[in-house]
């Protein structure tokens, strides 16, 4: 979207005839917000650190102003962008976590306010949590976010180097027509894991991180070069979306506690060719301030008015001098407590199970709390500011395998926010939770034995919390115990009604065929969760499932007006497909979405059925296969195995197969007249 250059005061987008274009005298200012993700205050240069090789954050805070006490409102990607865009903290923007929330509609953001004033807007993003899905694109003409998704990378990470993203937003904006812009670059190079270019990484032996950040830097340097040229009149504001804990307070990375090293950002503001009077160059402002500040701050600079939903304050009348933070990934992932904090000049009070106090020292606030601290004013204090922000809960992000898949490379490990809030501080338990990622880890490989040897340290740390007794329930779903593992889901739900819980309950009377429970237990999902595509998916499955067909396809199409692309339900399209005897249809559909679904044991279920149909039974039973090796105890899948590997007459293999169903279930008839069938058979066959 191309935006013609106009007078103020006649924005006339897109009209030619308009005699005012091209007049030099535009004094709208151009903006460019540059986010770098994971980066620490207390590693880059202007903040001290002298080991930095960032010269280029020198010269911006020679030309401009330094925060020196500048701090997030969440450790967390998606939540502290939603801040900075938004000028909300995340109560009231309500994106909470990362991964389960997306920035809705009716938030207002810098891009929607720049580009119904006529700014060009452009955002050029480098990874998966800032990536358009999760609602950043509102009020965006271009939003520059292509990730490579090919099949190595899955495992690995998603995100482009700065040196390609730099190229891009160049290349871009570049094209664009004269007048002002309003561009966001956001660079993800700091993030785990540290992998500098060699160049960088051989400058700083043994420190990757600050490798990364070095690089990053050498990029933002050669953007702004260009920029300028471009630019005479604009705003640059640099900060990051959260810090890394590199061992403060216990953590390593960042996302579940509220310490300096991981909410305390770089934010420094440049102006260049501005009438309005901004603080002298060189400035150092060194009281607190929040990310809820720069959007009022970059409205105010480039002149237009600042609508009454952004909750911060104008940088030049002093920002919000008592900031807000918050982690609820500890709660929603692993039912811990919650973590609020509110800091002032003279330090930090952060309140989970327990409150406490870290005083401002020097630089920074310590992670070690001032024990002598009176903490009830804090308390109260905290509380009121809670109070006022009228919390609400953004939509819902609904995900596929391939996304969960992508965020858990990440290292999220993405929770349920109806997950109840316990007893348990994260402070206290920081040094095991990267066991929790382990846990899930060592389940996925089936290392059960490594499992139970973490998942018994994490019980003695963490008793009785959700998310541990959900890692426990897990791995008695993977070792085969489904009947204790359903018990121990049914006593999570019981405990806190949760889609997530519920989903994992259908699917276990899925695997049993026992549908009728199944379709409840789906139904129950949905109710808890709207838009649950799983949940939909299950009900069609239950629907045919039971021999109701004409349900199965009504469910199958309402579905699909709301998740026109989800891959789960594309796999339901493909069996009603099926059903209508549309052989190559159903087999186009369920490949396109065998990518996103690879270790779905339903898709190969559903592409085994649809080979089996086309009279390719070597395949179909190839599929069956990798789905009875993805779900060993989905009962539908076996029997339905042993059924065509008889009818192909391998009666023994049929046999087998079935044979271990039948010791396990003895009271259930259709698994025992299966297996007669295939003994009989293999009789049969010997001549007995
Ligand atoms: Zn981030």
């Amino acid at each position: 979207m191309r935006r013609a250059w106009a007078g103020i005061g006649l924005v006339v987008a897109g009209c030619d005839a308009n005699p005012v274009d091209h007049t030099p005298e535009d004094p709208r200012p151009s903006v460019l917000l540059i986010t770098l993700d994971t980066t620490r205050a207390d590693h880059l240069s202007p903040y001290g650190y002298a080991l930095a090789d960032t010269p280029i954050y020198d010269q911006l805070a020679r030309e401009g102003v330094v925060y020196t006490r500048a701090y997030s409102t969440c450790p967390l990607t998606i939540p502290s962008h939603s801040t900075i865009m938004t000028g909300r903290p995340p109560p009231s923007h309500g994106v909470r976590d990362n991964g389960d929330f997306i920035l809705g509609d009716d938030a207002i953001t810098l891009a929607e306010r720049f580009s119904e004033a006529g700014w060009a807007t452009a955002a050029f993003t480098s990874a998966f949590p800032t990536s358009k899905r999760w609602g950043f694109g509102q009020g965006f003409d271009i939003y520059h976010d292509p990730l490579p998704r090919l099949p190595t990378q899955r495992d690995w990470r998603d995100e482009r180097r700065a040196g390609e993203v730099i190229d891009d937003t160049i290349a871009l904006l570049g094209e664009l027509d004269e007048g002002p812009v309003f561009s966001w670059v956001h660079l993800f190079d700091a993030h785990w894991p540290y992998d500098p270019p060699p160049r960088f990484a051989n400058a700083h032996p043994g420190r990757p991180y600050d490798g990364e950040i070095a690089y990053a830097a050498d990029e933002v340097a050669r953007l702004l070069a260009w920029w300028d040229a471009e630019h005479p009149r604009s705003i640059v504001l640099i900060t990051s979306d959260h810090g890394e804990g590199l061992g403060d307070g216990g953590e390593q990375t960042h996302g579940f506690l509220l310490h300096d090293g991981t909410i305390r950002v770089p934010l420094i503001v440049r102006t260049r060719g501005l009438d309005d009077s901004w603080i002298a160059p060189g400035t150092r402002v060194d009281h607190p301030v929040s990310h809820v500040d720069i959007a009022p701050t970059l409205l105010a600079l480039a002149g237009l008015d600042v609508h009454p939903e952004v909750m911060g304050r104008d940088l030049r009348d002093g920002g919000t001098q008592e900031t807000w933070s918050e982690a609820l990934t500890a709660q929603f992932s692993l039912g811990l407590s919650p973590l609020y904090a509110l800091t002032d000049a003279s330090g930090r009070y952060t309140e989970g199970s327990r409150g406490a106090f870290y005083p401002f020292v020097g630089t920074e606030v310590l992670p070690i709390p001032d024990v002598r601290t009176d903490l009830g004013p804090w308390a109260q204090r905290l509380g009121t500011v809670r109070a006022s922000f009228d919390e609400v809960i953004a939509p819902e992000a609904t995900l596929d395998g391939d996304d969960l898949a992508m965020l858990q490379a990440l290292g999220y490990i993405g929770g349920d926010p109806t997950a109840e809030a316990g007893e348990v501080d994260p402070r206290d338990v920081i040094g095991v939770i990267p066991l929790t990622w382990q846990v899930r880890q060592a389940i996925g490989a089936r290392r059960y034995g490594t499992a139970e040897r973490q998942l018994a340290i994490l019980e003695a740390h963490m008793p009785d919390t959700w998310g541990v007794d959900h890692l426990r329930a897990s791995l008695l779903l993977a070792q085969g115990r489904q009947e204790d593992a359903l018990h121990r889901f049914v006593d999570l739900f019981q405990r806190a009604p949760s889609s997530t819980i519920a989903l994992h309950i259908a699917g276990i009377h899925a695997s049993r065929a026992e549908w009728s429970e199944a379709e409840g237990w789906f139904a129950e999902t949905l109710a808890l969760q709207p838009m649950s595509p799983e949940a939909m998916a299950g009900l069609v499955r239950t629907a045919r499932a039971m021999g109701e067909p004409e349900l199965a396809w009504e469910r199958t199409m309402a579905a699909l007006v709301q998740h026109p692309d989800h891959a789960e339900l594309s796999v339901a399209r493909a069996e009603m497909l099926l059903e209508d005897g549309r052989v190559d249809d159903a087999l186009d559909e369920v490949s396109g979405a065998m990518d996103a679904l690879a270790h779905h044991p339903w898709a190969h279920l559903v592409l085994a059925e649809v080979r089996w149909q086309q009279g390719e039974a070597e395949q179909a039973i190839d599929a069956l296969h990798e789905a009875l090796r993805l779900a060993p105890f989905d009962l539908p899948v076996r029997m339905q195995l042993a059924r065509w590997l008889l009818e192909v007459g391998r009666n023994a293999e049929a046999r087998r197969t079935i044979a271990p169903a039948a010791r396990l279930l003895p009271e259930v008839p259709e698994v025992q007249a299966l297996y007669a069938e295939t003994q009989a058979a293999v009789d049969a066959e010997l001549g007995r």
